[in-house]
Order: structure tokens, then C-alpha cells, then sequence
């Protein structure tokens, strides 16, 4: 299954933020986005040239798009799908994407990162209502039961996962049964409950080009 496998930190220096990519890694010094805060590459640090209405819709696409670990035509197809939902479009892409079954495994507390929460969804550590579901882009939704199958639980990574589950806060749509290391959907998150700071109507103007 295809994935971004460059140097994950650099993302964040092309747009000029910590993206979280690695979970506490943006917080130390091995982030570059403090010590370099220019763009990567031969003409990142070349007077910035003010960037076109079409160059803010592409960079917040990429954005978004890098935060959550899809690539442009699995982004596209969630686009596709949150165009068709009633409401606005911006809005339920974003719902969508927090939908997505790893990003409920890392919102509940079972990964540091999006992408590590990918990485153990693959590996066939979780289930979805007691059957096995190892596909990062499956969606979610309400009343779903998303657990650690009982033989995962035994591996170093969710006895180590289990200590830490507890001091986790997880957002209000998402309830967590750290005994049983299970989470419960209760109901779709809203706007404001997506922490990042995204400018989703730039998705949207980019997509309607
Ligand atoms: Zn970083």
C-alpha cells in the first residue's frame, strides 16, 4: 500500500510548521522548521514570491492531505465522497478523513502518530465490531467498536500502549475503554473538533477549479 517514506520532517518545513508526523519528534530539536525555517530544497531560502490564490489551494491541499497520510487519489476519492454528503463540502471532507480507521486508532491513543497508527492498522492489530479490518482508509462510523485483537494485546507495543492509554485525552466523539483497549464512536466529530488549523475552503476552491 503506497506511502509518503522521505524524510518525514521535511514536510514540515515546507509548510513552515510541525505537523506532528512523528508523534513528539516536532517538540525537540530534530525538527528543522525552528532551525531552518525556510522551504527545502536549492531555492527554499530565495525571497518568497507572492504566492497565487491557486498556490494557497494547492499548499492547503497538500497540507491536509500530508497531516492525515493520504496520497492525491485516495484524497481525491474522499473528496468525491464528502461532495456527494449533504452540507458543506469542506466540512464533511474533513469529517471523512477523521473517519478514516487510523486516524481513530492515533485519535484514541493507540499510536503517537498518524503515521504509526497506519503502520499498526496493516498489521492486523485491530478490529471493527470483533472483525479483523487491516485497511487504514476504511471509515468509521457511529456505534462502531474499534478494538486491539486479543492476541496483539500481548506484544511489547500494547503493553506499552496500555501504560500510556490512560493519560491520553481523547476528543468528545471518541470514548475509550483502556481496560479492555477498545474505543467506541459515539457520534461524528464536528468542525471544531478537528485540532488543526485547516483552511478547508481552499480544499474546496481547488477541487472546483
Ligand atoms: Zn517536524
Amino acid at each position: 500500500m503506497a506511502r509518503y517514506t522521505g524524510p518525514v520532517c521535511k514536510i514540515c518545513r515546507r509548510h513552515g510548521q510541525q505537523l506532528f508526523l512523528k508523534g513528539e519528534k516536532c517538540l525537540t530539536d530534530k525538527c528543522p522548521v525552528k532551525k531552518r525555517p525556510y522551504p527545502p530544497g536549492l531555492h527554499g531560502q530565495r525571497r518568497a514570491r507572492k504566492v497565487s490564490d491557486f498556490g494557497q489551494q494547492l499548499r492547503e491541499k497538500q497540507r491536509t492531505r500530508r497531516i492525515y497520510g493520504v496520497l492525491e487519489k485516495q484524497f481525491r476519492k474522499e473528496f468525491a465522497l464528502a461532495d456527494k454528503q449533504q452540507g458543506p463540502t469542506g466540512e464533511n471532507m474533513l469529517r471523512v478523513l477523521e473517519q478514516r480507521l487510523d486516524n481513530v486508532v492515533f485519535r484514541l491513543g493507540f499510536a503517537e502518530s498518524r503515521p504509526q497508527a497506519r503502520q499498526i492498522v496493516t498489521h492486523g492489530h485491530f478490529e471493527v465490531n470483533g472483525r479483523k479490518l487491516d485497511i487504514p482508509s476504511a471509515l468509521v462510523r457511529a456505534g462502531d467498536v474499534i478494538s486491539v485483537r486479543s492476541h496483539s494485546r500481548e506484544s511489547e507495543y500494547f503493553k506499552v500502549v496500555a501504560d500510556t492509554l490512560a493519560r491520553k485525552k481523547q476528543p468528545g466523539w471518541l470514548s475509550l475503554d483502556a481496560v479492555n483497549m477498545s474505543g467506541k464512536i459515539m457520534r461524528m466529530p464536528r468542525r471544531d473538533e478537528v485540532d488543526m488549523e485547516i483552511n478547508e475552503p481552499l480544499i474546496v476552491e481547488f477541487y472546483s477549479r
